[in-house]
């Protein structure tokens, strides 16, 4: 048995080192966070081979004195805390002193550095015992060079140039979104690949994620208590195929958190379906006693006091950031809740299934769109009594103009075209369509079961023996999503009420698609869970599809239910309903300079 001895201090720290020196990038988080702490307003970082032949960074703040120099490179030496109580409320990136330490044991360092007025600077380096007199303006260098060079074993776990290369200046962006206040630059052999001037925060995510995505995010600014929560969601129209573009902080200091990333991807969650990931840039601030940053060494994991609470914060918020309807339109809540009540009376056309869609009841403030659009649904009547047509007067004073403006036509039986103030808009008709009666269907389940619109006359549906067995098993659950349904043969359903929402859909088509999910997923003790699930699939079914022909008082009245929908900007998958084209757009595709 070999006998207990205690580990030479270079061991330990190459120990430490397995973990707070991964790789390059960790280097240069390390060092870049070290001249943050020290107030630094200017950061320059070079590399050469990846930062494995050279890692440099250079910055303006405080700098060191001459004898604390050594001590900066000594294990377990920091400025940053004295006591057990400032590790609890600890602000600086730094605290465990050992970065420096770890670095060194690992590669050769070279440290320049000069304390606010002081006459000369001094360097410091691994390999000699004294610090001696070199030659700096202002602030910090610290050179690390060779690195991994006397642990062989993990210099083979490091990657191409090119990749150590490109991880570095992503951790440099990282901690570039969470400080717009302080200019970075980063070159590798030689060739600049970032320079960020110091400015706002819109600039500096829009230097981050680029500027599309930064000036069609959302922004996301909401406090509660200690709690505060600010920073930018891209609209899941805009989702990419990765998490390349996920940033999460918290106190300033950018962590992977998995209670954080939940409550995003959930708030993300009714306006975002399948395997797309939104971009964002996260900014939570709370008391440092409630959260615990000394989980890991690398300090990118954190452990929140009190986690139930922040999840829900953040959810509401993003939630809220991503529900907002259309810009500068208030969203008519009691709207949403609404069953279109004046569809008390069905002909049988409309009950079984053919494609008669409209019942888009329109309230108050545009009575006469919706008296238009009703008496469009039934043709009868629409000659005769001369309803009030939804158009604008000609002299429409632009403040009047609603949002998305006026319908003028529909494209291929898809796209429906409109003009407002700012030029044009197209609308895809089933998509918006889909997510208004989604909101509508879900915040009338919200208040309990779902309006139940009876049909006089039941619609009735041929089905197979598997619709049919599915019908009597989940007779339950088709009764709580307000569908009544009876046999009425013996491959014959007859449905009798339908959920007031959907009450002018094609009834068929949406028993069928409903029957077929609901055998894939029988909802018999679920259903709450997996509601929304199946109240997109009645939405989708419910909607009106391509092709069919709407008149103008109907295009409208969907225009007008858009802009007081909540999430009207998207369909239920993540898709735009509607895009503008300004007239500025126009101009530039028919070169006009205007
Ligand atoms: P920690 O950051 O946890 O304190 P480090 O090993 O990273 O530990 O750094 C040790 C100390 O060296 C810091 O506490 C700080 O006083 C000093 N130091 C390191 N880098 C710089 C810098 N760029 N400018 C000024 N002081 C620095
Ligand atoms: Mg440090």
């Amino acid at each position: 048995m070999p006998r207990i001895h205690a580990l030479p201090d270079q061991l330990i720290s190459q120990i430490a080192a397995g973990e707070v020196v991964e790789r390059p990038a960790s280097v240069l988080k390390e060092l870049v966070e070290n001249s943050l702490d020290a107030g630094a307003t200017r950061v320059d970082v070079q590399l050469e081979e990846g930062g494995v032949r050279l890692l440099r960074v250079a910055d303006n703040g405080n700098g060191m004195e001459a004898e604390d120099l050594a001590l900066a490179l000594a294990r377990h030496a920091t400025s940053k805390i004295a006591t057990l109580d400032d590790l609890e409320r600890v602000a600086s990136f730094g605290f465990r002193g050992e970065a420096l330490a770890s670095i060194a044991s690992v590669a050769r360092l070279d440290l320049v550095s000069r304390a606010r007025g002081a006459s000369h600077a001094w360097r410091q380096r691994n390999d000699r015992p004294q610090p001696e007199p070199a030659a700096l303006g202002a602030g910090t260098v610290v050179e690390v060079a060779d690195l991994y060079f006397n642990t062989p074993a993990r210099r083979k776990f490091l990657r191409t140039a090119a990749t150590e290369a490109a991880h570095c200046l992503e951790a440099l962006r990282r901690i570039a979104l969470a400080r717009p206040d302080v200019a970075f630059s980063l070159r590798h052999n030689g060739a600049e690949r970032l320079r960020l001037a110091a400015g706002g925060a819109q600039q500096r995510l829009r230097d981050i994620l680029g500027g599309e995505l930064a000036d069609q995010a959302r922004r996301v600014v909401e406090a509660a208590g200690d709690l505060h929560l600010s920073g930018w969601v891209a609209l899941p129209a805009q989702a990419a195929a990765n998490r390349d573009s996920q940033y999460l902080f918290v106190n300033g200091r950018f962590v992977r958190d998995k209670v954080l990333a939940h409550a995003v991807r959930e708030a993300y969650a009714d306006v975002l379906h399948g395997s797309r990931y939104p971009a964002y840039a996260l900014f939570l601030d709370l008391d440092p006693a409630g959260v615990d940053v000394n989980v890991h060494p690398a300090k990118t994991e954190v452990r929140f006091r009190e986690s139930r609470s922040i999840h829900q914060f953040v959810f509401h918020a993003v939630e809220r950031a991503l529900a907002a309807p259309l810009a500068g339109v208030q969203p008519d809540r009691s709207f949403a809740a609404e069953t279109p009540s004046t569809f008390t009376s069905y002909d049988r056309g409309s009950a079984v299934g053919y494609p008669r869609q409209g019942a888009l009841a329109v309230r108050e403030p545009d009575a006469s769109a919706y008296l238009a659009f009703a008496a469009s649904a039934h043709p009868a009547r629409t000659a005769s009594d001369g309803a009030p047509e939804a158009s604008p007067p000609g002299e429409a004073p632009d403040a009047a103009m609603p949002l998305l403006g006026y319908a003028l036509g529909q494209l291929h039986g898809i796209y429906i075209l409109a003009q407002n103030t700012g030029g044009m808009v197209l609308v895809d008709m089933h998509a918006a369509h889909e997510r208004i009666l989604y909101e509508r269907l879900k915040s009338a389940a919200d208040g309990g079961p779902l309006p139940v619109q009876p049909l006089l006359i039941p619609a009735l549906l041929d089905v197979s023996d598997l619709d049919m067995a599915t019908a009597e098993e989940q007779g339950e659950a088709l009764a709580a999503l307000g569908f009544e349904v009876g046999i009425a043969g013996p491959a014959q359903l007859a449905v009798r009420s339908v959920p007031g929402p959907l009450a002018a859909g094609d009834v068929a088509t949406l028993v069928r698609a409903l029957l077929a999910d609901l055998r894939q997923h029988p909802a018999t003790r679920v259903l709450q869970g997996r509601r929304d699930e199946l109240l997109a699939t009645m939405a989708c079914h419910g909607a009106v599809r391509a092709h069919r022909l709407l008149t103008l008082p109907e295009m409208n009245a969907l225009l007008r239910d858009m802009e007081r929908t909540l999430r009207a900007d998207q369909c239920n998958h993540g898709r735009p309903t509607w895009v503008q084209l300004s007239l500025e757009d126009l101009d530039r595709l028919f070169l006009r300079g205007r």
